[in-house]
């Protein structure tokens, strides 16, 4: 029996994001077995991408593009992150390097605690920011996925509402899709669950925070979830093409 060929990668080590992906992408797309199709990084022999980029959307791009010309196959990658009001966005795109230390959720968390100690709660409000890249490989990078001419009329929506590519007239070699979770930050983180600084975002709405809900909850609502969620029109196409 042959070998089964993976056919998309997804630019990350993180095996949490690998597992949310697939579950995206699962019964979405005919014929893809997501179990066996649908690769990380390291799966793929991928390199690191240093993230050289100065927004969420060149890194995410830049990762994207990079992957997909190092594995010849289709690749999608995010970068996201916490963007404080008050901080004028920040930490955004340093938000896992924060305290200085790479990773360190906790040493991160304790800092934008500090440096927020005299806000009051009217001025507490930040976001998770997203963005998701999908890139094709062996096509002219720095052009975007995009409606020829404006959406088509008659828009081809399956039953779950993801758009037919068709329907996008879809073009080109990539495209980046973004998705925000707006939110108030706490004095003190709460919650065991999530990573980074999901123990002192509460989404708005609601009134626990990210480290408190489900995981399946916070992936309904997450920056991270819209975006993929916008994105894989674009991801269908780039298979249809690759
Ligand atoms: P990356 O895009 O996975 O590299 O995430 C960058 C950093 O942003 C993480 O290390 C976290 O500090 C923060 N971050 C991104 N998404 C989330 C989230 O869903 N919850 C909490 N923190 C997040």
């Amino acid at each position: 029996m042959a070998a089964v060929k993976p056919r998309l990668v997804l630019a990350t080590h993180n095996k949490g994001k690998l597992r949310e992906f697939r579950e995206l992408l699962r019964g979405q797309i005919p014929g893809l077995d997501v179990d066996t199709q649908v690769i990380d990084a390291a799966a793929a022999g991928a390199p690191d991408v240093a993230e050289t980029g100065v927004t969420f959307a060149e890194n995410s791009l830049l990762k994207a593009r990079t992957v997909a010309a190092a594995t010849g196959l289709v690749a999608v990658a995010d970068d996201s992150g916490l963007a404080v009001d008050v901080l004028g966005g920040a930490p955004g795109i340093f938000s896992a390097r924060w305290s200085g230390r790479h990773g360190d959720d906790d040493a991160n968390t304790a800092l934008l605690l500090a440096q927020l100690a005299d806000i009051d709660d009217a001025h507490r409000a930040a976001r998770f920011v997203c963005a998701a890249a999908v890139a094709v490989p062996g096509t002219v990078s720095g052009t975007a996925f995009g409606p020829a001419a404006g959406p088509a009329s008659g828009t081809a929506a399956g039953a779950d509402g993801v758009a037919a590519p068709a329907a996008f007239g879809l073009r080109a070699a990539e495209h980046v899709e973004h998705g925000e979770l707006p939110g108030v930050l706490l004095r003190a983180p709460r919650g065991d669950g999530g990573f980074g600084y999901d123990p002192i975002l509460v989404p708005d709405g609601l009134c626990v925070s990210c480290a408190e809900l489900a995981p399946d909850d916070k992936n309904a609502i997450s920056h991270r979830g819209q975006a993929f969620r916008k994105l894989l029109p674009y991801i269908i196409a780039a298979l249809e093409r690759n």
